[in-house]
């Protein structure tokens, strides 16, 4: 019974903050709309799954997966909220994560996710690194979730949050690097691929993209550490509002959690086959 307290500082993920210039480099505005067209005629989605993710598709490549927070970080405040390197500036260790408000909390839920797509990635042939080992201890701290994504040399390396918001706010939301230079602006490119099959894939789970974050399920950020200090292609994948109560019967799920870590397995696997 992992209880995070309801002082998840949730806004640290959430709140679109203002972006530096330097960001009008990739705008938001060149991302394709996700029309109804978008999510039923889904290009490559969904059937071709299984037979994707399996066979070998992914021998040789490397995903760091990242599940966001731990199970313990609310029990070591200070610990958690030492100042670390963000990306030219300074931040928080990490954060307790949000929950539900039956008591689900976002860290057992990316542990969840993370584990069942690790077990899909592996069944295709990758070589795939967790950030944690169990749902039980403290951090690591953000710049270190980084520093495994660039020391592993990953193809790819994927953070699993789900957020918390006003009930009525529905939907995930893809955070992507937006181009920092010297630290995001090699890798804001391929992230923003990425998080576009991201979004082709993920509303076949049963979530749509959000109605009131970001732009048609995606949304560029500069203040988070885990992707500023990443020199591999990486993405946020907040997979829902847990204080929504149409999202957390779904975040709650257990076959939810699979169909979810399905989608991003498929995603995960057209990225790096067309890579
Ligand atoms: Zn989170």
């Amino acid at each position: 019974m992992l209880t995070v307290p309801a002082t998840e500082p949730s806004t640290s993920t959430t709140v679109p903050t203002t972006l530096p210039a330097s960001t009008s480099t990739v705008p938001v505005v060149t991302l394709p709309p996700i029309g109804s067209a978008g999510v039923s005629v889904p290009s490559t989605p969904s059937t071709t799954t299984d037979q994707a993710v399996g066979g070998g598709s992914l021998d040789g490549r490397v995903v760091v997966i990242d599940p966001g927070h731990n199970g313990g970080n609310g029990g070591a405040t200070s610990e958690i909220n030492r100042q670390v390197e963000a990306g030219g500036f300074r931040k928080a260790c990490d954060t307790t994560g949000t929950s539900t408000n039956g008591g689900y909390s976002e860290s057992a839920f990316n542990w969840d996710v993370s584990n069942r797509l690790a077990e899909l990635l592996r069944a295709g042939g990758a070589k795939v690194i967790l950030t944690r080992d169990s749902d039980r201890g403290v951090g690591p701290c953000i710049d270190r979730r980084a520093g495994i994504g660039n020391l592993a040399g990953a193809d790819v390396a994927v953070s699993v949050h789900a957020d918390g918001s006003d009930a009525g706010n529905r939907g995930f939301h893809i955070l992507v690097p937006g181009a920092l230079p010297g630290y995001t602006d090699d890798i804001a490119g391929p992230s923003r691929d990425y998080a576009r099959i991201l979004r082709e894939e993920l509303p076949a789970a049963g979530m749509p993209p959000s109605n009131y974050i970001g732009s048609d399920g995606i949304m560029l950020r500069t203040d988070l550490g885990g992707l500023n200090l990443s020199d591999v292609p990486k993405v946020f994948v907040e997979s829902g509002n847990m204080r929504d109560p149409t999202d957390a019967a779904l975040l709650t799920s257990p076959e939810f959690r699979q169909r979810w870590a399905e989608r991003i397995a498929a995603a995960t696997t057209r990225f790096l086959q067309q890579r």
